[in-house]
């Protein structure tokens, strides 16, 4: 069985305000049931949402520092992360790769110190548009697979999510067709169990544009095991309306 997961990327959005309001509205209606709901707030939230949450949502952050500790000023650690209640933290989100230059090298090490502090590393690939336009978008999401995972040790594979985003559909307003996105999460998997990973125990989640109006239909596919959503996230009838999908 593999875990369902809905996931809200808040990005560089959000205030205490906020936490009230919108974790508030949707703490009595998940966290039950076999749907993990995980928040991805800014770093300086997470305590905030544990604490509005109750315990009924389940928590990350968007990035970590590939060190453990030391002169790093700005940075966070994974184990700072874990010291503070986060069991996800995402890896290799676009925007980091584009922005902050985080290559796949980088992306690999910090999926290694995320497993290493007892978190899930929630690797984030994806095809940019000409990518795809071009016929490249599966190598192109494959070689991310491999090199972002290449050191996950062979009994740690339970601390894996990924997550396909389409870059050309985050933040947008278009999404992969559910066909292309079934189409890419089988393609994922078939990637996993050749790196020898239980790819069929492994949650693979869709991100880019999700909605509530179009989640039933990308959740469809058999391979599609939920969704990380940015914009919809920060809307709490549209996020729960997005959790009911699945
Ligand atoms: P979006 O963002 O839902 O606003 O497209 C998704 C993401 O970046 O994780």
């Amino acid at each position: 069985m593999r875990r369902k997961i809905v996931a809200g990327n808040w990005k560089m959005h959000g205030s205490k305000g906020l936490v009230r309001d919108l974790v508030g509205a949707i703490s009595g209606q998940v966290g039950s049931g076999s749907l993990d709901v995980v928040i991805f707030p800014p770093a300086p939230y997470v305590s905030y949402v544990a604490k509005m949450s109750g315990g009924a949502v389940r928590l990350g952050l968007q990035n970590v520092s590939e060190h453990d500790a030391g002169a790093y000023t700005g940075e966070v650690s994974a184990s700072m992360a874990r010291d503070v209640g986060c069991d996800f933290v995402l890896v290799g989100h676009s925007e980091r790769r584009q922005m902050f230059a985080e290559t796949d090298d980088l992306v690999a090490r910090k999926v290694e110190k995320v497993i290493a502090s007892g978190m899930t590393a929630v690797l984030c690939v994806g095809e940019v548009e000409s990518e795809r336009e071009s016929g490249e978008a599966e190598a192109v999401v494959e070689r991310q697979v491999r090199q972002g995972l290449a050191d996950v040790p062979t009994d740690r594979w339970g601390s894996v999510v990924v997550a396909y985003e389409p870059v050309w559909a985050i933040g947008t307003g278009k999404t992969a067709t559910a066909e292309d996105a079934q189409a890419m999460h089988a393609a994922i998997r078939r990637v996993l169990s050749e790196m020898g990973a239980p790819a069929n125990s492994i949650s693979v989640l869709y991100g880019g544009s999700v909605k509530a109006d179009n989640a039933a239909a990308l959740f469809a596919g058999p391979d599609v095991d939920g969704g990380l959503v940015g914009g919809a996230s920060l809307n709490a009838e549209e996020f729960l309306s997005i959790c009911r999908c699945l």
